[in-house]
């Protein structure tokens, strides 16, 4: 997981309190830091870039610093506008980001690791399992050089990328913390969304934090069985332990959680399913988004059918559970969820 260029420190991670402090250390004012840190929160790809910093202040970092700037690999683009970019990593790794415009603002889905080691069984982004976790700064680099080059604002940031955000918990709070300050590129948390396929024990931590993000849970299943089945970090925590992790979550940030429910032809889309789903929601505080399964040419599921997929969501409205039926965006270029991955598709 490591490499020879990442024994640098990798300086778009850093707080501005922290620049600061490695600043002083080779005698800058603390103004610098300022400065700098609004560099890094517009996109540069070199030192050289920081205009109003000194030259040999610009070497000196370059000497001592690895300063991530991704490199665009391909661009695709879908005929409703959604936007998908395989990012090419300054140690040959590559991840996808995704931009999609929505009429409330343009949101970008980003990656948080390089592969992903939970090995869901309908999901792309898993085969060939996880190389490494992406930085804070990289993951910085997703949103601005998505910004950059399609010159959109992004107002909203969903991860719901390659990877498990959980897995990477430390570099994915810095990284909010990066994307958050005022002083960078100040995007509100009431405007970002995690999504994780439900590792337990880290949602107390995360509560704890009382971050005004929404969490998203990826159900995608009621029972033991089935979850076990299709999502293999299902194993040994299961449905009873996450629900419980889930009303605790909502009970210390008053937040309410969206479950994930992807509709899969004759594996989680029975009535009895629909019934222990609407089960399930009682008390936890929140919502139910089922997605029609995206393609993925390796697994061998296929997509509930519309009639079926309505008379589930029937079915769990009549139960009182709140349900929505995610429209799906970018699936001419394999840009829609759990259709990402770390190379270009074939
Ligand atoms: N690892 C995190 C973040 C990924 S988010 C998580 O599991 O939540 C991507 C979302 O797309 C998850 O809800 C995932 O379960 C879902 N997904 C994966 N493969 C899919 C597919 N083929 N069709 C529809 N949704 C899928």
């Amino acid at each position: 997981m490591q490499d020879a260029q990442s024994i640098k420190q990798d300086i778009k991670s850093l707080l501005p309190e922290e620049l600061e402090a490695q600043l002083r250390a080779l005698g800058q004012p603390s103004y610098r830091a300022k400065q700098i840190f609004k560099w890094f929160s517009r996109g540069i790809s070199s030192f050289d870039e920081m205009s109003d910093q000194p030259r040999a202040l610009r070497a000196a970092l370059g000497e001592q610093y690895l300063l991530t700037a991704p490199t665009l690999r391909v661009r695709r683009v879908s005929a409703d506008g959604t936007i998908k970019y395989l990012w090419g990593l300054h140690d040959g790794n590559a991840v996808e980001t995704v931009v999609m415009r929505y009429r409330h603002g343009n949101t970008v889905c980003i990656s948080s690791q390089v592969g992903c080691r939970q090995g869901c069984a309908f999901c792309a982004s898993t085969i060939g399992g996880l190389v490494r976790n992406l930085t804070a700064g990289e993951m910085l680099d997703e949103v601005l050089f998505s910004e950059k080059d399609s010159g959109l604002t992004i107002s909203n940031i969903v991860l719901m990328g390659i990877g498990e955000p959980l897995d990477n918990m430390e570099n994915v709070l810095r990284f909010l913390e990066l994307v958050n300050r005022p002083e960078g590129r100040n995007i509100g948390m009431r405007h970002i969304s995690l999504s994780t396929c439900g590792l337990t024990e880290k949602f107390d931590k995360l509560a704890s934090l009382n971050l005004q993000l929404t969490l998203s849970v990826s159900l995608h299943a009621p029972d033991d069985e089935t979850r076990s089945r299709i999502m293999p970090a299902n194993r040994g925590r299961g449905v009873a332990q996450l629900m419980d992790a889930c009303r605790r979550y909502h009970q210390k940030t008053g937040r309410r959680i969206s479950f994930e429910y992807a509709m899969i032809d004759g594996v989680n889309d029975s009535p009895e399913q629909a019934r222990q789903l609407a089960a399930l929601m009682k008390g936890v505080g929140g919502h139910v988004n089922l997605i029609p399964l995206n393609p993925v040419k390796e697994r061998g599921f296929s997509a509930t059918p519309p009639e079926r997929v309505r008379a589930f969501m029937k079915a769990l409205e009549e139960s009182g559970v709140n349900v929505t039926l995610r429209r799906k965006l970018g699936g001419d270029v394999d840009a829609s969820c759990g259709q990402l991955r770390r190379s270009v598709s074939t």
